[in-house]
């Protein structure tokens, strides 16, 4: 522990998955599009034209606001935030400053020793996202495709006192976006930033000390770095008593270093006022209930449900409970087979690799839960073997979308579990090991595996194992 309390609150922007933007109709997708050609007079900001609030953008920011346990408010505003900056072409954005969509509410996180903490959330608003400027060595350049995208942002309280909280925070927040369909939150793709804001103050101290704010961090990485950066530098100036100024900090990937932006005084007045070309947004009662209704359990639930319940592994239970799509894949996959353990191990392996390598979501794949669940029966029935499922089943299945049931008959992989015929092998294994089987015999148990492979490739691996094994010690008695 250090001689400081870090103290840590995030300002989360999420970009949401709308089919159009915040106030017109343009496309919320501009990935492929050439710049400056997802735009139109609305969201340029033209004299004249009038917004239009994206009733998609207000049920997606509840549904994210019931997942981070907000208050809703039944009824929220917008208003206007003013200021010049060439990404920007109104000269102001569409925010909501004093009656947002969500009061308070908090997101639950667990740390590497196992404990439990909540960390309240203040609030979250929908806004308008600008431009977005490339710096060259001839000048800057500007794209105006992504003004008018629909943002959610997250403020958390300064809850957070240290860097593993804010990461797993971060990453937490991460998966709650996606479980409730708001946002895709691909950081690589500048779906979700973050502005870090830190404090430090003696332990034991009441008063929070002074507060820097970091700007735009793109990856979980950068926030580590630049609050690494940050804790060190405020500590060694308190340790020089040195004044830490309230100011505005960026953070420089090369160097690790973050860099004053603007300090406290020369902060801007944006002159916030309600937005004159919208009115209020209200949600009804029904569509509030609904929405409630929708919530989907927590990934942080799941993992702990999924460990207690089912005593499955950490590693599992991170990878099943990453997506809502694999939680959904998985529960599907055990009401039909009733086996966790055996569903979890072919779904963490085989079908996230299949899935990873084809660029694929699980709701896309050609095979779902309940046929992997089946399959998991068919394993316990004896019917096959699981060497023969993972060989010779689970791809084919994932390739052609094919029952593991039809592929078994058309394949003929049925378990040969006929004694004669097993018997026939093991035979012929002991004729043709004589090494192994006088090894077996001068007491080395071990050596039987040899012999059970035998088996095993003579059957081209259809062979029941507990019956090889059984017969192969009979014979060698
Ligand atoms: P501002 O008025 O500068 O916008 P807010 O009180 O609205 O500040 O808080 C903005 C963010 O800063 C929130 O995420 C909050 O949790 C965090 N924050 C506020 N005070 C502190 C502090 N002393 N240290 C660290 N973070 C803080
Ligand atoms: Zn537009
Ligand atoms: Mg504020």
């Amino acid at each position: 522990m250090g001689k400081y309390e870090v103290v840590v609150g995030l300002e989360i922007h999420c970009q949401m998955n709308t089919k159009t933007k915040m106030f017109c109709a343009c496309s919320n997708d501009s990935f492929n599009a050439q710049p400056n050609s997802n735009v139109c007079p609305i969201c340029m900001g033209f004299p004249g034209q009038l917004p239009y609030p994206n009733q998609e953008a207000i049920i997606k920011g509840a549904r994210a606001g019931l997942i981070l346990n907000c208050k809703i408010n039944k009824v929220s505003s917008f208003d206007r935030k003013n200021y010049y900056y060439p990404d920007s072409p109104k000269g102001y954005q569409i925010t909501q400053n004093y009656k947002a969509i969500t009061d308070k509410g908090y997101v639950e996180i667990q740390l590497d020793n196992g404990e439990q903490k909540q960390i309240g959330i203040h609030h979250m608003h929908l806004e308008e996202d600008a431009g977005k400027l490339t710096h060259t060595k001839q000048g800057s350049l500007v794209d105006f495709n992504r003004c008018g995208t629909p943002l959610m942002e997250i403020v958390t309280e300064p809850d957070i006192r240290s860097i593993e909280e804010a990461s797993k925070l971060g990453r937490e927040i991460q998966r709650l976006m996606r479980y409730c369909g708001s946002s895709n939150a691909d950081m690589e793709k500048g779906m979700m930033r973050f502005d870090v804001n830190v404090s430090l103050r003696l332990h034991g101290e009441q008063k929070y000390g002074t507060k820097v704010e970091v700007k735009n961090l793109n990856s979980f990485q950068s926030m580590e770095r630049a609050l690494t950066y940050e804790i060190q530098r405020q500590s060694q100036m308190l340790d020089n008593q040195e004044i830490i100024d309230q100011e505005t900090r960026g953070f420089d990937v090369d160097s690790g270093e973050t860099l004053s932006q603007r300090s406290k005084e020369s902060a801007f007045d944006y002159r916030y006022f309600p937005e004159p070309d919208l009115p209020p947004i209200e949600i009804s009662e029904e569509t509030l209930e609904q929405l409630k209704k929708e919530v989907p359990e927590a990934p942080l639930q799941k993992r702990i449900r999924y460990q207690n319940q089912y005593q499955l592994a950490i590693d599992e239970v991170n990878v099943l409970s990453e997506k809502l799509e694999i939680a959904n894949f998985f529960e599907s996959a055990i009401q039909k087979s009733n086996d966790p353990k055996k569903s979890a191990a072919i779904i963490t392996t085989y079908i996230v690799k299949f899935a990873n390598e084809n660029e694929l979501e699980f709701d896309k794949l050609k095979v779902n839960g309940e046929m992997i669940g089946d399959l998991v029966q068919l394993i316990n029935d004896n019917t096959i073997s699981f060497n023969i499922a993972k060989n010779k089943i689970i791809n084919k299945m994932l390739e052609t979308g094919k029952t593991a049931q039809s592929i078994i008959e058309e394949d003929g992989l049925k378990q040969v579990t006929d004694h004669s015929a097993i018997e026939t092998w093991c035979k012929a294994a002991i004729e043709a090991n004589p090494k192994a089987v006088e090894d077996v015999k001068g007491g080395n148990n071990k050596a039987i595996g040899a012999l059970v492979g035998f088996v095993m490739k003579e059957s081209k691996g259809q062979a029941n194992p507990g019956l090889i094994n059984k017969t192969l010690v009979e014979l060698l008695k």
